[in-house]
């Protein structure tokens, strides 16, 4: 990796910042600490490679991949496209999913087209399509569960089409059984704007994640070392202070028990010949099928390539924690953790496993940028004290 600076480079030594994970929350940081208050950091990644769960590299067939998933850069803020945009530039792409219901590929987030396809109807226009969806609706008085939030906007028979069955694989749990927040993420449209999302900034890196993230490592205060688990060298690295974007439970040794985390299993698959599927992705909510999504990524990064790269998700209670589960138990069990953690000088969790939250990038970065102006600040108060 040209430019980053790892650990044998240099003799051993203390340092400032001890950043465990190497993905957008331990990176933004230990930039910001590095290049913006001098500080020497050390950024240690249990994985080969830097970038977190946003790694891309080329796979064998030279196609560039997500090892972790497809990731789509989205978000409504230019104070993090202006943070980000220092260290890469932007390739414009607004992400287009089908989802495979009654033998047809339907946009979602559900749309006027959606209804049209499915139940052979002309809605013109978007009063004709609420007054539809308003008809098929079944209100729900308080609305707490994943269940509640969609039924009450379009009725049970499109929640069954659309979500149950996605959500009890993706999950592992009955729709009943999770926060409103999870299917919120998906709105339902009465338009014909057929995008997954409808943020003012929707770009994502040109040379893809990995590049970036190299750049953002790429100062002389930082040394990066991977294929190193916190636990291996927490007693031989001299630090002030540590910050932790991996699982909370485990840096606690699970005393309160293990937060759940969902995980994921990716099937990786190149193809001999240049397209796959009409978009980059296509979802997949009967449960009858064992994967939830497939992704394209020549649709996402605009690679030209004579062959194609695809990867399945298959959903997994076992694995590498990717997803927090936002449920109410798992919440107050969080809560738990979290007031040990502010007894605990020194530490300071990072990130969306570090702080249980499910955080899209665009979060992670604002979430990493808001701490080191804490951090900042704290400091410039110390020196004029
Ligand atoms: P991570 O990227 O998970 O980084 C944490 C790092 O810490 C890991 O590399 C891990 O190896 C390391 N680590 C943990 N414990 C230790 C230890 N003990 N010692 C050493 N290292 C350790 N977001 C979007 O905005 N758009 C998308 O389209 C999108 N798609 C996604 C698809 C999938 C399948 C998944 C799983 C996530 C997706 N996300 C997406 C979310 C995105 O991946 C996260 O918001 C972001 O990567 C979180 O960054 P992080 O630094 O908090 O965590
Ligand atoms: N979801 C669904 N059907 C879909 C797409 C999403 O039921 O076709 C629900 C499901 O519970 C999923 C959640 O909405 O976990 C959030 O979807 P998103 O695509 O944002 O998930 P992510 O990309 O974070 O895995």
């Amino acid at each position: 990796m040209s430019g980053l600076s790892y650990l044998n480079d240099t003799p051993r030594r203390g340092f400032d910042y001890l950043i465990v994970g190497a993905g957008f929350a331990g990176s933004v940081l230990a930039e910001r600490l590095a290049a913006g208050l001098g500080k020497r950091v050390l950024v240690i990644d249990r994985r080969p490679h830097i970038a977190g769960n946003a790694y891309d590299h080329h796979d064998e067939a030279g196609v560039l991949v997500h090892r972790y998933g497809p990731h789509i850069f989205h978000t409504n803020s230019q104070r993090i496209v202006d943070y980000l945009s220092r260290f890469t530039q932007w390739r414009p792409y607004e992400h287009r999913v089908l989802a495979v219901v009654d033998e047809q590929q339907v946009p979602i987030p559900i749309n006027r087209t959606t209804l049209n396809a499915l139940y052979g109807l002309d809605l013109q226009s978007d009063e004709e399509a609420e007054r539809y969806l308003a008809s098929r609706a079944e209100p729900v008085d308080d609305i707490r569960t994943s269940e509640d939030v969609v039924v009450n906007q379009i009725g049970r028979e499109l929640y069954e089409k659309f979500f149950r069955g996605y959500t009890r694989k993706q999950w592992g749990l009955d729709p009943s059984q999770l926060d409103k927040s999870v299917t919120s993420r998906i709105p339902t449209r009465t338009n014909t704007d057929d995008r997954y999302f409808t943020d003012s900034f929707q770009q994502i890196p040109l040379h893809g994640y990995t590049r970036m993230f190299e750049r953002m490592l790429d100062h002389p205060n930082i040394k990066v070392m991977l294929n190193t688990d916190y636990r291996e060298i927490r007693h031989d690295i001299q630090h002030d202070q540590l910050i932790y974007c991996g699982p909370i439970d485990e840096y606690f040794d699970f005393c309160y028990g293990k937060l759940p985390y969902r995980s994921l299993r990716f099937e990786h698959r190149s193809l001999d010949q240049e397209r796959f599927q009409a978009v980059g992705t296509v979802n997949y909510p009967d449960e009858g099928v064992p994967y939830t999504r497939i992704s394209e990524y020549k649709h996402i990064t605009g690679q030209a390539h004579p062959k194609t790269s695809i990867t399945y998700e298959y959903p997994s209670a076992e694995g590498d924690p990717y997803y927090p589960i936002p449920r109410p138990e798992n919440a107050a069990l969080y809560k738990r953790y979290q007031q040990l953690a502010d007894a605990t000088p020194g530490v300071t969790f990072l990130g969306r496993l570090g702080t249980y939250k499910y955080y899209n990038m665009d979060q992670v970065v604002g979430q990493a940028l808001a701490l080191y102006q804490r951090i900042e600040q704290a400091q410039r108060e110390s020196q004029e004290a």
